[in-house]
Order: structure tokens, then sequence, then C-alpha cells
């Protein structure tokens, strides 16, 4: 059986890099009727944060991803115990009782002498009875990994091909800090063997990782997992997508109003070319059904905030159902501070404006007038009604009587006041809109008239003729 996970560290919140990550290794697990586990790597005590955890599964949910378990390592550390013992019994790790200061000296030296740091190995060899000494001293240590000397770890990645790497270069690296925290190269294995996980999908920044790990489940006596090592994500500049590029946290793009089918659409849509030609608009269970490995390039991925923007009005104008629009958009008109009561209102006026704007926080600008007492006329807008108060009298006059059960009869009724009047169209409607909106553009005027009760029409006129004078 597949069995997949997305190890999250909760010291931030959850980026769109790593939401793709979570997404292709959930779609990988389902694709292929496995498992997927949601494990939080939070052994780094003093990074980890409760809430970071808390709102990564947040996102993780509103993305619309489901676990079948659930784990944190910070709970593990009897089990982690253990293996580390089993590593010092057989010689593959030991302790270091070098101090930070005796460290940093070993780290300047390197860089006077500019070649590449790698821990000096001094206390590899120490005795049993040297060991026994300092321990009985209270001197703290960490524990580190013996990495062999002159090997290269080879391995196939299933994205991108064959990696080979010396491990010389790395130097014994810590797998327990001296506080007694392991480290996330060595839980990290003992997790992935435990829980069985069969591929391991991640970014590329850690093919780095890799190697170490590869000699630690060798050392444990466990058969590596198959790896899948996801192209990176660049900004619109081509440099390694950040802060800099604008919004990167997925909860920046709930609170924009995108609808997490759109951005899980989008997600996948970096770094994986979906395998039937021209279309790029996918539900998540077809993406289940198509989802495969050999699909994901290798050459990094660009994210662009118009494409997914782009992509969000689709959504919003044909994919989602009435009712998945109306649940979406409902708490954003609600701090709007919008009414919402009249539930068959708002979901006629969402039904009528679906292609008017692509995020929700625009869509609260662009309904406005549909949803607001009065609307405030702009100073240099209300110069121009001047001209047109005969025009606005007449709509007063015909308003009573007038069908405008709909935008094609709001457009009829409007084209008898053009007719009759003699006026260009732009004659009437330009006057009907900003008096009724408060706008010379936006979203169609016979869509306002069609749905918003007479008498707000009426009020809204005859404010703008009191006015006027
Ligand atoms: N906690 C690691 C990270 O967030 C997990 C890396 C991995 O998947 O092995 O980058």
């Amino acid at each position: 059986m597949v069995v997949t996970r997305f190890a999250p560290s909760p010291t931030g919140y959850l980026h769109l890099g790593n939401a793709r990550t979570a997404i292709f290794s959930y779609l990988f697990a389902r694709h292929h009727g496995g498992k997927f586990i949601l494990r939080i790597e939070d052994t780094d005590r003093e990074r980890s944060k409760k809430e970071y955890e808390e709102s990564l599964v947040e996102d993780l949910r509103w993305l619309g991803l489901d676990w079948d378990e659930f784990y944190r390592q910070s709970e593990r550390f009897d089990i982690y115990r253990k293996y580390v013992d089993q590593l010092l019994e057989k010689g593959y790790a030991y302790p270091c009782f070098c101090t930070e200061e005796e460290l940093e000296r070993e780290r300047r030296e390197a860089e006077l002498k500019k070649i590449p740091y790698r821990y000096s190995g001094r206390c590899r060899n120490l005795t049993e009875r040297e060991v026994e000494r300092l321990k009985a001293e209270g001197r703290p240590y960490a524990i580190r990994f013996r990495v062999p000397d002159g090997r290269t770890v080879v391995f196939e990645d299933l994205i991108k091909g064959k990696i080979a790497i010396n491990v010389d270069d790395f130097g014994d690296f810590i797998i327990v800090r001296s506080d007694g925290t392991p480290t996330y190269n060595l839980v990290v294995v003992i997790d992935d063997a435990l829980m069985g996980v069969t591929h391991v999908l991640r970014g590329e920044d850690h093919i780095s990782n890799t190697p170490k790990q590869i000699l630690i489940y060798k050392a444990l006596g466990f058969e590596p997992p198959s790896f899948a090592h996801l192209p990176v994500i660049l900004g619109p500049d081509r440099s390694k997508l950040s802060k800099r590029h604008g919004a990167v946290s997925v909860a920046s793009y709930r609170e924009e109003g995108y609808l997490p089918e759109a951005l899980f659409n989008y997600l996948c849509l970096l770094g994986w070319t979906p395998p039937s030609g021209d279309r790029e608009v996918f539900l998540k269970e077809e993406l289940i059904e198509i989802f495969d490995l050999k699909d994901v390039n290798r050459s990094p991925a660009v994210f662009s905030v118009e494409k997914l923007r782009w992509m969000n009005g689709v959504y919003i104008r044909e994919v989602v159902s009435r009712e998945r629009l109306y649940e979406a958009a409902l708490p954003f008109l609600k701090e709007a501070g919008y009414p919402v009561e009249d539930r068959e209102y708002v979901m006629k006026v969402l039904e009528l404006t679906r292609d008017a704007y692509e995020t929700f926080k625009e869509m609260v600008i662009r309904l406005r007038p549909f949803f607001v007492d009065e609307v405030e006329i702009p100073e240099n807008l209300m110069n121009p009604l001047r001209d047109a108060r005969d025009v606005l009298s007449e709509f007063l006059k015909r308003l009573e009587g007038a069908d405008l059960s709909s935008p094609d009869k709001v457009k009829e009724f409007v084209k008898g006041i053009i007719r009759d009047m003699n006026l260009k169209p732009r004659q009437v409607w330009h006057p009907l809109r900003v008096a009724l909106t408060g706008e010379e553009e936006g979203v169609g005027v016979d869509i306002l008239m069609s749905v918003l009760p007479k008498e707000k029409l009426r009020s809204r006129v005859e404010r703008v003729l009191s006015c006027l004078g």
C-alpha cells in the first residue's frame, strides 16, 4: 500500500510551497488508494508554536485535505530515545561534549581559510573512560551521527532521477541536541520507517538532507522509502518565492477571498503538467484520478498571482454551485456589514453577478450598491447629473407601473425612456447608474434594477433630485 505524509514544522504559517507539497502527497496517496498522514514536526522546542500548528491544521482542512493518521513528534520522544540508544550501542553515534564556543571557533577558522565548515570530529574517538568522566562532571553533550569516510550515497529520485552525493563534506552531524531534543534528520527517518511511509514527497531543498537520512536508515536496519523531490516555486522575477513577492501564506489568500477549490487546483499546476493537454481546471476528484508523479516537472515553477486570480474567477463564474457560492461568499458579505438575512435576495444577487468579480474581497466592493441603504455620490459625479434631471424625473414617473422582474425587462423599460425622450442610450443609462450606484462603472445597472426593491430605487433617485434642487 502507498503511504505518504506531509510533515510540516509548526514554526510559521502554511505557505504556498508547503501547501503544494501537502496536496501532491495527498493526491498521490488517494490516487493509489493509499494512506495519507499528517505529522507535526515539532521537535525544535524553541521555534515550534502551538498557534502555528493550529493554523496549519485549519489551512489544510480549508484546502480540502483530510488525513488518515495524525502525529506530533513532541509526543514520541520515548520512541526516538530507544533508537538513539541503539545507534550509540552499535557505534553509529557518539556523544559530543564540544561547547558552543569551541564549535564557533572551528567555524570561524574554516571561514578564514575559506573552506566549507564541517565538524572536526574532536569527540569522535573519545574512549569510554573519557566519556564517563565528562558525563560524571555534568558536562552537557549532544549526540552526533558518525558519517562514514569516503562514502557516496546514491539514490533514485522519482522526479529528479539518479542523485549521487559524497558525504565527506557533511562532517558528523547532530542527531540529539544538548537539551535532549532529537533533530529533524533523525526523527524523520524513525517516523517514516515506523509509519510505513513508502513515498516521501517534499521540496527539493531537502535533497541535501536525503543522504544523511539514508545513512541513518541503513544504520538502523530500515529500508529507505522512495523519494520524490518537488521543484521549487519561484516568484515572477525567478527568485525563490518569498514574502518579497507579496502574500505567500494560504491564510492570506483565504482572507483575500479565494476559493479553496481554486487555490487547490492552481497549486497543482505549479510543477505538474496535466496529461490532458490544454485543460487546466480540475476538481479535486478529477485530480485524484489523473495525478501521477511522472507528470511532475523537474524544473522550477513560477507563481503568478494573476493566473491564480483568473482561476478563482473561473471557479466563481463557472465551476461552483449556487449553494457553494453563497456559502463561501456569505462571511465576506457579513464582515462588510451588509444585511444578509434575506437568503433568497443574496442568492439572486450572487447568481446574477458571478462574472463581476474574481475574489470575494472584490465582490464586497462591487456589490456595495446591492446591499447598502443609500449610496453616496461623489461631488464630481453630481454636476453632470444636473443635465439629466428630466431623465431621472421621467424614470420616477414610470417606475410604479414598470416590469423590472429581470435584467432583460429592465432593458426594455429603459429603452422605452430612451425612445420617448429621443435620447442616446448613454444619456439615460449613465445618469441612472450614477444615481443608483454612485459609480460611473460597475456591475450592470440593469441587474441592480431587477433585484433592488422599487422603493429603494425610488428613494435613491429622489434623493439625488432633491440634492440637485
Ligand atoms: N519538517 C520538514 C519541513 O517542514 C519536513 C521535511 C520532510 O518532508 O522530510 O521542511
